[in-house]
């Protein structure tokens, strides 16, 4: 038997499973999947669960379940890819014949001193949930900083707005407008909707300290009761201790097969694997697909394409809270309730797919 073990159950460990469990598995492959959660979180709503207007009942989607797969709860501390073994925490190791290494991403504080000790984040579900705990415990009246005013940091900050109209919110970013991947017709019509919700927009700021409960802009000084970072992400700590070649964000160098150059029994998916695109659940997922096919064709002894071609993305879509929405189809720009209306519609579609 060949064992393929899967690090982290996130998007990209998710669907590597539900494209080969029903069809292309075969029989003398058995599949481990390692996750410190024991279901699938969906990662694109911590937001909403930051901001207590979700449970979490909502963001967690149950394993798929199948007699050529074990499903191992626990925490990966290292890979030791020359013995071929992921090794566990208080747990025996775990040997590999394939491994795909899809353990996500964390925040990157760009070192920026006490953002570490001093924020809160939403980049996992255990710390989403603490976050949710401090935001929703604070009386009325008290200021919320946000800093970095990208996809998740906008969702958090509208969302918060909208539940708790008492809070006064903070949204530090570094560019002339928020949204900076986007167009700035975009950007402009979500500052419109701040201004509307009185989230208070701080642009071209430059956060060079944060100590307990403040935040210190261009070195000035603002008190704030909770500081929320979503300002930058990078790999998965384990990831970046691994030897090989890693961008900027500590993502590992992939071959066009999405393999280490060094070591083609490992793979890299998602946030973890350095890209040509900004990491994102639909890049992962895109990337899982060709993961699969190179298995497949593996397992069968046929020939692999040279490349594959790009990964089709259909786009990206943020909410205003639970009414508005704003995003980019087709390269076409959406705003309004019918971007919303498409957001939940995804976001319901992946759930009946998968759940
Ligand atoms: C607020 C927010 C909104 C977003 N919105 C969108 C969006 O609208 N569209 C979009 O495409 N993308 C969006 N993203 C980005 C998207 O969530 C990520 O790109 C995606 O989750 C990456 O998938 P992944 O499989 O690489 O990792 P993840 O989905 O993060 O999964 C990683 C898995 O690894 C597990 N894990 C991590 N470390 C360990 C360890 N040491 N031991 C064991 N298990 C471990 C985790 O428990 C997790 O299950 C958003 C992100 C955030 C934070």
């Amino acid at each position: 038997m060949q064992n393929l073990v899967i690090l982290g159950g996130g998007y990209g460990g998710m669907k590597i499973l539900n494209e080969l469990l029903p069809n292309h598995l075969p029989e003398d492959v058995t599949i481990t999947l390692v996750d410190r959660v024991p279901y699938h979180c969906l990662k694109t709503e911590y937001y909403a669960l930051a901001a207590g207007t979700i449970s979490d009942k909502e963001v967690r989607v149950t394993f798929p379940e199948h007699q050529s797969l074990q499903v191992k709860y626990g925490e990966v501390t290292s890979i030791d890819t020359k013995e071929q073994k992921v090794i566990l925490k208080d747990d025996a190791p775990i040997s590999y014949d394939d491994l795909v290494i899809g353990l996500g991403c964390e925040d990157n504080y760009h070192d920026v001193p006490g953002a570490a000790e001093y924020t809160y984040s939403i980049q996992s579900i255990e710390k989403a949930r603490h976050t949710y705990s401090v935001l929703n415990n604070l009386g009325p009246g008290a200021v919320v900083g946000i800093v970095g005013a990208g996809l998740s940091g906008v969702e958090l900050a509208s969302e918060l707005s909208e539940s708790r109209e008492d809070l006064t919110i903070k949204l530090f970013d570094r560019g002339k407008h928020i949204l900076s991947s986007f167009p700035e017709r975009l950007s402009k019509y979500v500052e419109n909707w701040f201004v509307r919700n009185n989230v208070e927009i701080i642009n071209q700021s430059n956060i060079t300290k944060v100590d307990e409960k403040r935040i210190y802009n261009h070195d000035e000084p603002i008190d704030c009761d909770v500081i929320v970072w979503t300002a930058g992400i990078q790999a998965n700590h384990i990831v970046r201790q691994m030897d090989g070649e890693k961008d900027r964000s500590g993502r590992l160098v992939v071959t066009p097969h999405h393999h280490l150059p060094n070591d083609e029994h490992v793979f890299i998916v998602g946030d973890c694997a350095s890209l040509p695109y900004a990491p994102s659940a639909q890049l992962a997922e895109g990337q899982a697909e060709q993961i699969v096919e190179v298995l497949r064709k593996r397992w069968n002894g046929e020939a692999l394409p040279e490349t594959f071609p790009p990964i089709k993305l259909k786009g990206v879509l943020g909410s205003l809270g639970k009414k508005q929405g704003f995003g980019l189809m087709a390269d076409h720009a959406i705003t309004g309730r019918v971007a919303r209306l498409l957001k939940s519609g995804i976001l319901w579609l992946y759930k009946y797919h998968n759940g």
